[in-house]
C-alpha cells in the first residue's frame, strides 16, 4: 500500500446514482489523512473503503453545496463516538461560518472531537504541517468556494556513488545532510557535492469552479490534479450557467498547469457509467497526459517522484 494515495469514497455530484456516491476524499499522505468535501454516505463509505476515523488529521471543504458537505454531521460524531485523540484541523470558506456551525451542530452528541477551525478568507496558507503545506485559493462558483493545494518542501536527494566515492557512511550521511558540509580526509565536502535537488511532491484539488486563473495556479506542477468534470464538453454552456467545468475543461487545466496525473471525478447524474470512457477521452485529448476516471473506492497512488532533470 502507497503511503501517498487518495482514497475515493465518492464521485457524484448533485445526487447520488446507484454506482455513485456523493463526493468524498480521503488523501493519506504519510501518516496525515485530510479528508476533502465529506458528501452524505460519506461515513459508511470510509468503511467500505477501509478507512477509519482516526486517520482523518485535516478536513478540507471546498464550498457549502451538500455534496460537499452532508456528510461532515456524520463524520464528525463518528469522530466523537470513536474518540480520536489528536487536533483535526478544518479548513472552508469563512463566508459560510454559520453553515458549518449547522451542520457541527445538526444533531445532539457528546462532543469530544478536537476540532480547530480554520474559516478561510480570501487565499494563502491555511496549513503549516512540518512534511507539508496547505494553500487555499477562491475559485469561481455560485457560492463562496475554494480550491486547495498541497506542496511538500523541496529537499536533496542523497547520491550513493558520490557519497561512496567521498568515504562518507554510515552516521556521516545524516549529519552532512544536517550541517551541509563535512569535514572526512582533510577536505571539505560540501552537501551539493554528494546529493542533488529533490522537488517536492505536489497535490491539487479543484472542485465547483468555472475555468479561472486560480485553477490553474492551484494545479501548477501538480504530480496528482484531483478535478471536477461535472459535465461533457458538449454541455459546456451548461458548465458555464452553473459554475462548473467540462472534462476537456479539466484537461487544459492539467495541460497548462503541466500536471502529472489528472483524476477526474463529481460526475453529473446525466452521465451514467458507460459515459466514462467518453468523458475520460474529452480530457485526454485536451491534457495528453495520464488520466484516471475516479471510481468509488479506488486508491489512486501519488505518482512516485519524479526523475532528477537530466
Ligand atoms: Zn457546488
Amino acid at each position: 500500500m502507497s503511503d501517498r494515495e487518495l482514497v475515493v469514497l465518492g464521485t457524484a455530484s448533485q445526487a447520488p446514482t446507484r454506482s455513485r456516491n456523493h463526493n468524498g476524499y480521503l488523501l493519506r499522505w504519510g501518516g496525515e489523512g485530510l479528508l476533502f468535501d465529506p458528501g452524505e454516505g460519506t461515513q459508511r463509505q470510509m468503511l467500505f473503503a477501509g478507512v477509519t476515523a482516526t486517520q482523518i488529521t485535516r478536513i478540507c471543504i471546498t464550498h457549502f453545496h451538500g455534496d460537499h458537505c452532508l456528510g461532515l454531521p456524520g463524520v464528525l460524531q463518528r469522530m466523537s463516538l470513536d474518540r480520536v485523540p489528536h487536533v483535526v484541523d478544518a479548513c472552508y470558506p469563512a463566508q459560510n461560518r454559520e453553515v458549518f456551525t449547522r451542520l457541527r451542530r445538526a444533531a445532539l452528541f457528546h462532543d469530544v472531537v478536537n476540532l480547530r477551525e480554520q474559516p478561510i478568507r480570501g487565499g494563502g496558507t491555511v496549513i503549516q504541517a512540518s512534511a507539508f503545506h496547505v494553500g487555499a485559493e477562491p475559485l469561481s462558483h455560485g457560492v463562496p468556494a475554494i480550491g486547495y493545494r498541497l506542496a511538500e518542501p523541496d529537499g536533496r536527494r542523497m547520491l550513493p556513488d558520490r557519497l561512496a566515492a567521498f568515504g562518507i557512511a554510515g552516521p556521516d550521511v545524516g549529519r552532512v545532510q544536517r550541517r551541509g558540509s563535512l569535514a572526512v580526509g582533510g577536505q571539505m565536502v560540501s552537501l551539493e557535492q554528494v546529493s542533488e535537488p529533490r522537488r517536492g511532491q505536489r497535490f491539487a484539488f479543484i472542485m465547483d469552479t468555472r475555468l479561472c486563473d486560480a485553477a490553474f495556479a492551484l494545479a501548477d506542477g501538480a504530480d496528482m490534479l484531483v478535478c471536477e468534470s461535472t459535465f461533457a464538453d458538449a454541455d459546456a454552456a451548461l458548465a458555464r450557467e452553473y459554475g462548473h467545468l467540462t472534462a476537456g475543461q479539466a484537461g487544459r487545466i492539467a495541460a497548462e498547469a503541466g500536471a502529472r496525473l489528472l483524476v477526474l471525478t463529481h460526475f453529473s447524474q446525466r452521465y451514467d457509467s458507460g459515459d466514462g470512457r467518453m468523458l475520460a477521452g474529452q480530457a485526454e485529448a485536451a491534457f495528453g497526459g495520464e488520466v484516471t476516471l475516479a471510481h468509488d473506492l479506488d486508491r489512486i497512488p501519488v505518482p512516485p517522484r519524479r526523475p532528477p532533470a537530466a
